[in-house]
């Protein structure tokens, strides 16, 4: 029987662990907020900024809105950040991605404090993990690894392969799976003979950003399958990178979309959060 890794059920059971951190801390009269910056109103980002609010409100955390009109400089967005900075009173600083054109993302994002980069995209999160120093790392690699250890599957030891080499997914995938001690391949475009380096993996995380590319030849009999993709198909249902129907059979635990990977994202995002006050401690 092929288990299915619920990632509504471990988000939900996250989310109320850290509601009642969140009331203790309220208790010692510690409040926890997030800043969070939207410039534009694209539609998609809206969504996203609500969900993130919405989890905010639902674990307790104060969270502020800054909604910046389309047309606001790099400047003043780097001025808003310098005062969020500053502010002993706000724990996390996000902004939610993409900016518009004429922003330099990679600018506004090194501006960020590190202790209050809270998405753990800030250069020097990325080398604290890297090194295995404590910092913030990105949330849905992250959430991956919860997924893992809260379903009773072990990395040790492991053949894991990585499809994909993102900043924010891939790259943070392998070390983080490094750390749990497996051994750890990251593939990409440029790799040769995919199938026979995926066929290879114990544990397979999919980050490739093509819907349904993954199929049962890519993957070991009784793997274990995270698939990080979503898109919408032509019926505009929600699908990953793995076509779950073709390799589920296969293996011995795999992720749904949706349902998988994409509850955990926000759920780590509260954690860093969460975890933010006693880093800046
Ligand atoms: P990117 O597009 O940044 O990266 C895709 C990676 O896949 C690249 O490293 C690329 O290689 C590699 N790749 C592309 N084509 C192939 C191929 N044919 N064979 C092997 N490797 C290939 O995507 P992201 O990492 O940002 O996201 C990946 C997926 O995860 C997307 O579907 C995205 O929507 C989803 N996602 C989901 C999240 C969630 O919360 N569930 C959060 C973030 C992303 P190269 O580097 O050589 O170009």
């Amino acid at each position: 029987m092929t288990q299915l890794i619920d990632g509504k059920a471990i988000s939900a059971q996250i989310k109320e662990e850290l509601k009642e951190r969140v009331a203790t801390m309220k208790e010692r009269g510690v409040e926890v907020t997030l800043a969070v910056i939207q410039v534009g109103n694209d539609p998609a980002s809206s969504v996203y900024v609500g969900n993130k609010k919405k989890a905010c409100a639902y674990i307790g955390i104060h969270s502020l809105a800054y909604e910046l009109a389309e047309e606001t400089s790099e400047e003043e967005l780097l001025k808003l950040i310098d005062e969020l900075n500053e502010k002993k009173d706000v724990n996390g600083i996000l902004v939610q991605l993409p900016l518009p054109k004429h922003i330099n993302e990679e600018k506004i994002l090194d501006r960020i404090h590190p202790l209050k980069d809270v998405d753990g995209f800030h250069p020097q999160n990325v080398g604290s993990l890297c090194i295995g120093r404590k910092g913030f790392v990105s949330c849905t690699p992250a959430g991956i690894i919860q997924l893992l250890k809260r379903s009773g599957i072990s990395v040790e030891g492991k053949e894991c392969v990585v499809i994909g080499r993102s900043n924010i997914v891939g790259k943070p995938m392998a070390l983080l799976l490094l750390q749990e001690n497996g051994t750890v391949t990251v593939a990409h475009s440029k790799t040769r003979n995919l199938k026979e380096v995926t066929r290879r993996a114990d544990i397979l995380v999919v980050a490739v950003g093509k819907p349904k590319m993954i199929t049962a030849e890519y993957v070991k009999e009784g793997a274990v399958v995270i698939d990080v993709g979503i898109h919408r198909n032509e019926q505009n249902k929600l699908c990953g990178d793995v076509d779950f129907d073709d390799v589920a059979p296969k293996c011995s635990a795999i992720t749904p979309v949706p349902g998988g990977v994409g509850p955990m994202t926000i759920a780590m995002l509260m954690n860093n959060c969460v975890e933010s006050v006693a880093l800046q401690k």
